[in-house]
């Protein structure tokens, strides 16, 4: 009996120093974040550590949308010698910056979710980037709409035949605001719908309350307004907000409902949608885009090919991985 509960105490500390010399040996990975304020980037970051708490060591930092603190943040890593970087930039159009640091110490990054341009991702054989396709989002919100809108007799409200729609804008110079804002408004062209803007596009920076104020100053002005495309869900929030405290869009049965089509399918606007105050968004999978980083930053951190022994393929780029978009409605929250 002795000798078995010594053996077992043997088994035991060998089991736990193996453990511990298993945690000592992975990869250190230094995950940079635009801001932590950002409701989709909060799945995507739970996701990373979801998945890569029992294979990497990370540390994250909030570069709280400033372009120097990152950069700042980017040399703290370096100094403390990670093994690969993950870094979702505040400004996309500094990445080179980024880049050259990260070859100068040869150290992989990976960039996800807001993307440098390709000849600057190219300009570093370490360097990938995964994203989502940006005109898809756009093109998904463009089949909602006119699924949504149907034959017009709900939401036509002065009957023209015409959608007079808003939308709501991220950063003005940002890729994938441009395309969704471009892409939404094709597409329902293209399926038939006529569209018209009923005030200049409203530029909200991916922002609630920006989005909130500005559509209670358009509901004052008594604006006709029949459709509301946002590029995320927040923005789509605020815009429900303040046409709730007009009486519309409170889910209750008799309620006039201006719909409102997002992107993201964070949890509120699901809640939203759910309660029937929102129409529709675009579900960008935070969760799979961690997943996504967690594989394939461990690839890099131990010298293998980004894309080895996984399911992922890179676009006609070379450099990057696309996380599919999938609409999302009532339907949805019925399945
Ligand atoms: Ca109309």
């Amino acid at each position: 009996m002795k000798k078995l509960i010594f053996g077992l105490i043997v088994l035991a500390m060998v089991l736990s120093m193996t453990v511990v010399g298993f945690a000592a040996d992975k990869p250190k990975i230094g995950v940079l974040i635009y801001k932590y304020d950002d409701t989709y980037i909060s799945t995507v970051r739970n996701a990373i550590d979801k998945y890569g708490a029992d294979v990497l060591d990370i540390t994250m930092q909030d570069g709280k949308g400033d372009q120097a603190t990152q950069n700042d943040q980017v040399d703290v890593f370096l100094a403390k010698g990670v093994d690969a970087l993950v870094v979702n930039m505040v400004d996309a159009a500094a990445a080179q910056g980024v880049v050259d640091k990260a070859k100068d110490a040869d150290i992989p990054v990976v960039f996800f979710n807001r993307e440098p341009a390709a000849d600057v991702l190219k300009s570093y054989e370490k360097a990938v980037f995964i994203g989502t396709n940006a005109a898809d989002a756009g093109i998904m919100q463009g089949e909602l709409i006119a699924k949504i809108w149907g034959d017009g007799s709900v939401y036509d409200l002065n009957k023209d035949g015409v959608i007079q729609y808003l939308m709501f804008q991220g950063e003005p110079d940002n890729p994938e605001a441009i395309a969704r804002t471009e892409y939404s408004v094709s597409k329902a062209k293209e399926l038939g719908l006529d569209m018209e803007l009923a005030n200049e596009i409203i530029v909200c920076n991916w922002d609630t309350a920006c989005a909130q104020s500005s559509m209670e100053a358009l509901i004052n002005k008594g604006a006709n307004v029949e459709l509301v495309i946002a590029n995320n869900d927040g923005m789509a929030e605020g815009v429900i907000n303040a046409l709730v405290a007009d009486g519309n869009n409170t889910g209750e049965e008799d309620a006039q409902v201006i719909p409102v089509v997002g992107v993201d399918a964070t949890d509120a606007a699901i809640e939203l949608i759910t309660k029937g105050k929102m129409a529709a968004t675009v579900k960008q999978d935070g969760d799979a885009m961690g997943k996504a980083i967690v594989d394939i930053v461990l690839n890099v951190a131990t010298g293998k090919a980004p894309l080895d022994g996984t399911e992922y393929e890179f676009d006609d780029s070379g450099v990057a991985v696309r996380i599919p978009y999938a609409p999302f409605d009532i339907e949805s929250v019925e399945k």
